[in-house]
């Protein structure tokens, strides 16, 4: 007879609860045995790479037998050229989520504290949680996260780090440089802010950080503006001090050299980063007023997505989301009060945007049915 075994897990994973926080559109389509004609939802950037970059990851797919640089060296200077600071300010991940997975490695032990925003951007959670971590969560203020409270929450209960997405996912919005510029100067000793800047290349601005500051470290990915989510490749900045300790968790074969290499060739096209801000923010004004012409209210976004006020509650939105989902339209929502009100559409190409306005006056139909 076998003993059914039980995993002889380390104690806090022993802790947690089963949990799969984010189901793929993929297992999505599985279910419902048909691919969705409008993939929404995961504020992937539907206008595509660079051609240089294609061309690149084409060329480094020969190559593809050698492990990566452990170093990222290219690609690092390139960035600390860009960035105006050194290859010693910049680490090179697996994504900004894996960058946020070492950070909670690095800082997080059993019990210690980290500030976080009601409803934001859940992946850094996840990671804290993972390490024993305790998260204290500030609401949101008026649709965007609170800075000041944050900060004040950090000083509170001395948190070692505050998370702080801006511009923000899941709601769109953002600060002034001076208020994040602001809220930095105010944290207290020992807390470092952790600044998650996803969206950075599609906001009006950026606050000026010194990059010798130790209190606090910024996150920057080429899945979004840069349409390389498949590729996993992001980069945190930092002062130099700070990011030599990712060396002593990192996975140091952990990013391949194809995304080496189309993020290089990424950084160095300016111009088609320019071309995907107009197209973006041009399907920002399309989705508003489809949004518009539904009745319902688009919030402001500085980002590659809209929130979209459905005028009800979660429970509302959720069925709309799922009508969406029935007629072929991936998208996805908040997941806590008040802003699970809103549905989140990713921007996309004219195509996919036309099988959003198709669907949505059938979903709302039948969410009000
Ligand atoms: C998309 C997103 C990420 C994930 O970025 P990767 O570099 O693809 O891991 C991180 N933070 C926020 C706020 C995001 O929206």
């Amino acid at each position: 007879m076998t003993t059914p075994q039980t995993p002889r897990l380390a104690p806090i994973p022993a802790s947690l609860p089963d949990s799969v926080p984010f189901v793929g559109p993929e297992t999505l389509e599985r279910r419902r045995g048909a691919p969705f004609r409008a993939r929404l939802g995961a504020n992937e950037n539907g206008f595509g790479p660079s051609p240089a970059a294609m061309q690149a990851m084409r060329g480094a797919a020969a190559e593809v037998w050698k492990y990566g640089d452990p170093t990222s060296h290219d690609l690092r200077a390139a960035l600390a050229r860009h960035h105006g600071v050194t290859p010693g300010h910049i680490v090179v991940g697996e994504g900004i989520d894996g960058l946020l997975g070492l950070t909670a490695r690095l800082f997080v032990g059993p019990g210690d504290t980290v500030v976080t925003s009601a409803g934001g951007y859940p992946t850094f959670d996840f990671h804290v949680t993972g390490f024993g971590g305790v998260l204290d969560r500030v609401p949101y203020k008026d649709d965007r996260q609170d800075p000041d409270a944050l900060v004040d929450r950090a000083r509170e209960t001395g948190a070692k780090l505050v998370y702080l997405c801006n511009p923000d996912n899941p709601m769109g919005g953002w600060h002034e440089p001076e208020v994040i510029e602001s809220a930095i100067s105010r944290l207290p000793d020992g807390t470092i802010m952790v600044l998650d800047e996803a969206y950075g290349e599609f906001a009006p601005a950026l606050p000026q950080i010194d990059p010798d500051d130790p209190r606090v470290i910024r996150f920057r990915t080429f899945s979004k503006a840069h349409a390389m989510a498949g590729a996993r490749i992001g980069y945190a900045l930092g002062a130099v001090p700070v990011i030599r300790a990712f060396d002593r968790v990192r996975n140091h074969f952990g990013v391949n050299s194809v995304a080496q290499a189309g993020a290089l060739a990424a950084l160095q096209d300016e111009a088609w980063l320019a071309r995907t801000l107009a197209q973006v923010a041009s399907a920002r004004r399309r989705i508003a007023a489809i949004a518009e012409d539904n009745g319902l209210a688009a919030l402001p976004s500085a980002t590659n997505f809209v929130a979209i006020d459905c005028g009800g509650g979660g429970d509302f939105a959720r069925a709309v989301l799922a009508g969406l989902a029935e007629r072929g339209v991936f998208v996805r929502m908040p997941w806590t009060p008040p802003q699970d009100r809103c549905i989140r559409v990713s921007c996309g190409p004219d195509d996919q945007l036309d099988a959003l306005a198709e669907a949505l006056p059938g979903a709302l139909a039948a969410a009000r049915a």
